[in-house]
């Protein structure tokens, strides 16, 4: 489908760090679903809320306090109609994907699992999806199961089904796996898991910055994201929850903000989505946030869905034609990132040569180390698009690739 609302040279101009050059070449960004770059909007309220309003939060009676106070809960609300959610207290803020995932994993831990309990994650898994739920099989004497995945990169649904029964607790898995690209069917995955009255966390990483998200369609009971990979900075997450589940979990962390009464005997705690906040957050890089969120409003989720499929079939076809070429994740249903092997040749050798011609890729296991043992490779190399990459950095991309296997054969 052409895409024909997206100014792609007025995108480009918002983000004044792809203007340069690296090794002689002009920059080609194709690293993004490590972490995105910034739209100058968002840096721009970075630097005016240090230079304006910086004042800590909730507790001032003073104009700062009150204004930035007022700017972290806009962001909220933001974070809260982005995805749909019904209530702003359901939006947690967070250090990033991981430190959701490990909150959800602990707090469930201390209260809901037991020892006869199974905790269903998935072979595609981000590591950070991974060892926390091992932490808490590890500390409860719960079992970690894993569903498969096919030779394609996608989940083995089949399995998933017979895997799932009455003793499942959790059901963790990415909405799109971040080495392979695949985009996981998590509404039925959720459907599914709450016919056992299994709760799902959704590893959003991946997903919130390409596609929009609806917690409400979905069902998802838990959903965590990073900021840094929509637009935004880093040090800052969102963890969803439903409400009446994240009123029934104990808190994580203890500290100022997350009590309602403290005594040497005993403390109350604070109502959601304070419970799960302890100690000052990451004022500055919220209240940016929603610079971030607002920037991706107005290109259009679905505009940059369109755009990133659209640079994805072009790359695809362009890339299939190079003899020795392997994918790595060729599900039906994928996102713009593009896994790869040359034949023969080791993919940490092949990001470099690409790296002196301009062109930053990712070369690794891409924290999904069991990903790379189920095809049995060292690493792939890793090409992954934003609704600001060209067809012709595309090219640039598949003659650096020529280059480097003719280099390294
Ligand atoms: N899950 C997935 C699928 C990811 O791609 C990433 C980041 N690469 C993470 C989790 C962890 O995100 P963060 O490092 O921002 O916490």
């Amino acid at each position: 489908m052409e895409v024909k609302t997206f100014d792609i040279e007025a995108i480009r101009r918002d983000f004044p760090v792809l203007d340069q050059e690296v090794n002689g070449y002009p920059l080609v960004y194709l690293d993004n679903a490590a972490t995105s770059q910034k739209p100058t909007v968002v840096v721009d309220s970075l630097r005016d809320y240090y230079l304006k309003i910086n004042s800590n939060i909730h507790r001032g009676v003073h104009h700062l306090s009150q204004v930035a106070t007022d700017a972290f809960e806009q962001t909220r609300e933001k974070v809260r109609d982005f995805i749909n959610a019904e209530h702003s207290h359901e939006i947690i803020f967070t250090s990033g994907t991981t430190e959701g995932i490990n909150l959800v994993a602990h707090v469930l831990g201390k209260k809901v699992i037991e020892p006869w309990h199974e905790i269903l994650i998935s072979e595609m898994e981000h590591h950070s999806n991974i060892v926390p739920w091992q932490l808490l099989a590890e500390y409860t004497g719960a079992k970690l199961v894993t569903i498969p995945i096919t030779d394609e990169g996608e989940l083995d649904m089949e399995e998933y089904h017979t895997l799932l029964n009455e003793n499942t607790a959790i059901v963790a898995v990415s909405h799109i796996s971040n080495s392979l690209g695949t985009i996981n069917p998590v509404k039925e995955i959720i459907a599914s898991a709450h016919e056992v009255n299994a709760w799902v966390l959704i590893d959003g990483a991946q997903s919130a910055p390409h596609m929009r998200i609806d917690v409400r369609d979905l069902d998802a009971d838990f959903y965590v994201f990073s900021a840094h990979k929509m637009c935004g900075p880093t040090g800052v997450g969102v963890l969803y929850g439903k409400e009446s589940i994240l009123n029934e979990l104990p808190p994580y962390k203890g500290g100022g903000e997350m009590i309602s009464e403290v005594s040497m005997e005993k403390s109350t705690y604070a109502d959601l989505p304070h419970k799960f906040e302890a100690g000052t957050p990451n004022i500055g890089e919220v209240v940016a946030f929603k610079s971030a969120l607002d920037y991706l409003d107005e290109v259009g989720l679905e505009n940059i869905a369109a755009y990133e499929h659209e640079l994805l079939a072009y790359a695809m076809e362009k890339l299939s034609t190079i003899e020795g070429i392997v994918f790595h994740g060729t599900a039906k249903k994928k996102t713009s990132v593009i896994s790869f092997n040359l034949k023969g040749i080791h993919p940490y050798d092949v990001g470099m040569i690409l790296d002196k011609l301009g062109v930053a890729v990712r070369t690794g296991h891409h924290c999904t180390q069991p990903v790379m043992k189920r095809y049995d490779i060292p690493g792939t190399v890793r090409a992954s698009m934003a609704f600001y990459n060209t067809k012709e950095e595309i090219d640039r991309l598949y003659n650096a690739v020529l280059k480097a296997q003719q280099m390294l054969s």
